[in-house]
């Protein structure tokens, strides 16, 4: 299994690594900065390098229970040392967006009790479908963008903790976490990976988040449509 070195610490940007297996347009590695597309999140860009050639990494997803970093053609064989850097720039941008979808929801959550159904965090076009939320009209939208404003300007400090199964849900349960969310968690794990934004909001996550929310800016509230029964897709942007 890669070990999966974002989990700890979502500043890494460059990491050393031995090929464990390969394919024609793949490598899977023993451990990984990178991030496989899950969660909602997409998957972070960057390169890897034998010291003579460097090659791209397109996308990295996790296949048939592995990591597999898809790669334009594969010149790595079994064994080789790798290094690997991924492009920050992208990364740190997911980073704010998807801690930033985390405020948001917990706001909608406290103020309209609507739930998080869905998100995609994605540079540049990212969106959360909430429900029940049949409209969301202009009034709505700028008290929602100025109370989420709020919050981050508060300049949260965010927090990864890991706990025990038993104790993280409890944990999340009492400050009201969605328990749909906790159910999808499979049986098998047994260490919750939970994220803690100041007092504000907690969550069972194994996405890559800010330090402080004073790195994500201000939330800039696009558009929105329904798409299905009472699900409302809100799709929003950042400004610094
Ligand atoms: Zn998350």
């Amino acid at each position: 299994m890669t070990e999966l070195l974002h989990m700890s610490d979502n500043y890494l940007r460059e990491f050393d690594a031995v090929v464990k297996s390969a394919g024609e347009d793949y490598v899977v590695l023993n451990r990984t900065v990178f991030y496989p597309e899950g969660g909602g999140q997409s998957t972070d860009h960057g390169t890897l390098s034998d010291g003579r050639r460097t090659v791209d990494v397109l996308e990295v997803r996790k296949v048939e229970g592995e990591i597999r970093h898809k790669l334009d053609g594969c010149p790595f064989d079994i064994g080789v040392d790798l290094h690997g850097e991924i492009d920050w720039k992208r990364r740190h941008e997911n980073m704010r967006f998807h801690t930033c979808q985390h405020v948001l929801s917990r706001y909608l959550q406290i103020h309209y009790n609507v739930e998080t159904k869905g998100n995609n965090i994605t540079p540049g076009r990212s969106r959360a479908d909430y429900t029940p939320l049949e409209s969301f009209d202009e009034d709505m939208k700028r008290k929602v963008e100025a109370g989420v404003n709020e919050i981050l300007d508060k300049n949260l400090e965010v927090e990864i903790k890991f706990m025990p199964r038993a104790e993280a849900i409890s944990f999340l349960k009492e400050r009201e976490y969605q328990t749909r969310y906790l159910e999808m968690v499979p049986e098998s794990v047994q260490e919750f990976r939970v994220l803690l934004i100041g007092d504000y909001d907690v969550a069972s996550c194994a996405g890559t988040h800010v330090k402080n929310t004073s790195e994500i800016g201000h939330i800039k509230i696009g558009k929105s449509k329904n798409v299905g029964a009472g699900v409302r897709r809100i799709y929003f942007t950042l400004t610094d």
